[in-house]
């Protein structure tokens, strides 16, 4: 168990986010969006912090991380993948019962790997097609202009993948958009895709989109699932610092 000051941070923060989403539904009159907590390189005593509260959707970025906390919390977590998917890796995630959602899938190739590893006796597992919007290098993700791979990785599943459920459409914005003002032009781009889509194909599919610095922002702009990290669970350490004290 987390200690008493420690779950009182975690509730406190937990509220104060979903308080702010409720306002911004409110003022921009749209639906609320599910909220995602981005939980990665959290201990499981905060999960479970969140999930006496009755919070059940929680995002992670690192297969082994991951398998270690679907281990040793509660069977009823929905959990998302929402890390770089590697090839090798789809083998492991997809056989997870609990695996909710994979929010970073970029080719067919993983998309089929994905398919052949889900039980049938498990739910589909929800799919969001990553979408790099920004053109930044350092992000992954099919290239938003590419509209061409992007249909036919999204006709791929439709009709080939019956143990996934295309889901929707995934980014990460770049923080130079995120900190500036108006309307964040990779979700705007992200929103065009989607009606691009749906006039081609005929399908309605949900936006992942909002991290803890740009989430009121994507909620305006027609979010449906925001994933929020350093906003519940506090400050991460960096990467950098996490393998120096591991
Ligand atoms: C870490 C992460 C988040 C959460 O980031 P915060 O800024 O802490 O809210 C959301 N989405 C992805 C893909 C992430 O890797």
């Amino acid at each position: 168990m987390a200690d008493q000051l420690r779950i009182k941070e975690l509730s406190d923060n937990y509220r104060a986010v979903n308080l702010q989403i409720e306002n911004i539904c409110k003022e921009a009159n749209v639906k609320t969006p599910r909220l995602i907590a981005v939980s990665k390189y959290k201990p499981a005593e905060d999960i479970k912090a969140l999930y006496d509260l009755g919070h059940r959707h929680f995002g992670e970025n690192y297969v082994q991380e991951l398998t270690e906390k679907v281990e040793k919390l509660p069977k009823d977590i929905k959990w998302h993948f929402i890390g770089s998917l590697q090839s090798n890796k789809c083998k492991v995630l997809a056989p997870i019962s609990s695996i909710f959602a994979i929010q970073t899938l970029d080719s067919e190739s993983k998309a089929k790997k994905l398919n052949q590893a889900r039980s049938e006796s498990d739910p589909p597992i929800h799919i969001y097609i990553q979408i790099n919007t920004s053109g930044e290098e350092n992000k992954s993700g099919i290239e938003v202009s590419d509209l061409e791979q992007i249909e036919k990785l999204a006709n791929f599943i439709l009709e080939n993948c019956p143990r996934l459920k295309l889901e929707g459409l995934m980014t990460i914005g770049s923080l130079a958009i995120s900190t500036g003002d108006g309307p964040n032009t990779d979700f705007t781009k992200l929103v065009f895709l989607k009606d691009e889509l749906k006039s081609r194909l005929g399908i309605e599919l949900e936006l992942s989109m909002g991290m803890s610095n740009d989430y009121i922002e994507a909620i305006r702009q027609g979010s449906t699932n925001v994933r929020v990290g350093s906003a519940i669970f506090g400050s991460r350490k960096s990467k950098e610092e996490m393998a120096q004290h591991a």
